[in-house]
């Protein structure tokens, strides 16, 4: 009996040995995107007509033509992108998702009658955390659809925003909302503190979640709101999203309140810093650029939103030429867009720069397809995680369709992209290696769901303002 136990043992630590032998022999699993047209938009633009991207797990492994991708390594699953152009997923660097269940709620108004008259009302009455969980599964589903792999967000039950984001499997950096009068979430800045300190404890170290602050603006935080949040944030190492001269009116409101302009004052009172996501910096003079480039702070353009409300126009030539990473973003969806159609963003930016200069030059379809990628991923601080497609960087990239009647002949592919490619044309998306659409299939998001949920919340929201 005691041989026979003996024996039985030293077997089973052979097979132990063998199988723990074998799993580290065993080679990773890897995935190749291949056969495409690949626009890395790393340092160089490198662009390969015949191209392939090596990925394991999370993280790209190679980038560079089929023939040696496919020499070196070995794909134990393959995505065909014969006929497509594969391109780093766009980030839409400010918008606020569960504001879907919003959309279309009342526009051609100005932005202070939408925001007194039906919004404000509006989110008091029905902004709740099954709201916004909705707001976020309808959001994550368009978002996707139109090749948007990573989205900075500003909003109320951040947490819930953050839970439902990282279901569908996308990347945020998602801020909770810090606002001078009582949220549908927090009643107060102590409760907003409680709350952001335990989301940003919670969410510290997630792959795809980066927990954010977000002090709305100077017009609705007083100093003290600013100075508390920016200095939380710092506390955890998050990013601070903040709306930045937006409007006219928060310029002159500014100067004749504080004698300076608004990114100066944001300057004297420490919130700008290489941390910083400015949406809009539509008011921004000379002085206020090189401070913006100084303090390292990223800005997201927002055409669409602006052209609605007509705030202005962001001098975005200007802020690139001094050295500012310029993103771009949605904003909206309700009152200030509609949609999360990136694609729409980079034609009109390039579009709105060169009618407002009377120039055509004044910012070309290269640069527009920067902002989107490379460009929006430097605006959010996050250039060595994504926005291009390198060996090292996560795995975020989607696959467009080149046989479309509207995507042919095609002589320049950044013209090509800013000018004729339309959300429609993006077939498959990957985040952080996982296939979250394929072929125009969703496969994180329960779509139907959402949309019969948005219809639902459009009768009850109607109702509790008295609407038809
Ligand atoms: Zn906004």
């Amino acid at each position: 009996m005691k041989s026979i136990g003996l024996r039985t043992l030293l077997f089973a630590v052979i097979v132990l040995l063998s199988i723990a032998v074998w799993s580290r022999s065993r080679p990773p699993k890897v995935l190749i995107v291949s056969h495409g047209l690949v626009v890395t938009m790393d340092g160089n633009r490198t662009i390969y007509d015949d191209g392939a991207v090596a990925i394991s797990g999370d993280t790209i492994l190679a980038v560079g033509p089929r023939s040696r991708i496919t020499a070196q390594y070995a794909a134990s699953q393959t995505i065909d992108a014969k006929g497509k152009l594969v391109l780093p997923g766009f980030i839409n660097g400010h918008t606020h998702v569960p504001m879907t269940l919003l959309r279309g709620l009342h526009d051609d108004v100005t932005l202070d009658d939408w925001l007194r008259k039906y919004i404000f009302p509006a989110e008091a009455k029905n902004v709740t955390e099954d709201f916004v969980r909705w707001g976020t599964r309808l959001a994550a589903a368009e978002q996707i659809r139109s090749g948007i792999t990573t989205f900075a967000d500003m909003y109320y039950f951040e947490d819930a925003v953050a839970d439902e984001t990282k279901a569908a499997g996308m990347r945020g950096v998602l801020g909770e909302t810090w606002i001078d009068f009582p949220a549908p979430d927090n009643n107060n800045t102590a409760a907003m503190s409680a709350y952001t300190e335990k989301f940003l404890k919670k969410w510290q170290g997630d792959p795809l979640i980066h927990a954010a602050v977000a002090p709305h603006s100077i017009y609705t935080c007083s100093r003290k709101t600013l100075e508390d949040s920016s200095t939380l944030a710092r506390k955890y190492h998050a990013p601070i999203l903040i709306h930045v001269a937006e409007m006219k009116k928060e310029l002159d409101d500014s100067q004749k309140q504080n004698g300076m302009s608004p990114v100066q004052y944001l300057d004297k009172v420490g919130v700008l810093g290489p941390d910083v996501v400015a949406a809009h910096c539509i008011f921004v003079d000379e002085a206020d650029r090189n401070t913006l480039a100084q303090r390292q702070v990223g800005c997201v353009h927002n055409p669409s939103s602006n052209m609605m409300l007509a705030s202005g126009v962001s001098p975005v030539p200007e802020m690139r030429a001094v050295g500012v990473a310029v993103g771009l973003g949605t904003d909206g969806p309700a009152g200030s867009n509609n949609d999360l159609d990136l694609m729409e963003e980079i034609d009109l930016a390039a579009k709105l720069a060169k009618i407002t200069k009377m120039d055509p030059l004044a910012l070309n379809a290269k640069a527009v397809v920067e902002m989107a990628t490379i460009d929006g991923a430097r605006a959010l601080h996050l250039e060595k995680e994504i926005g291009s497609l390198e060996a090292g960087k996560k795995a975020d990239l989607i696959l467009i369709s080149l046989d479309e009647p509207n995507a042919v002949p095609m002589y320049d592919v950044y013209a090509q992209l800013a000018y004729a490619l339309k959300a429609s044309d993006v077939q498959t998306v990957v985040i952080g290696g996982r296939v979250v659409m394929r072929d125009r299939t969703l496969l994180t998001v329960k779509e139907d769901a959402a949309i019969t949920k948005a219809k639902e919340y459009k009768k009850s929201i109607a109702a509790s303002l008295g609407m038809q």
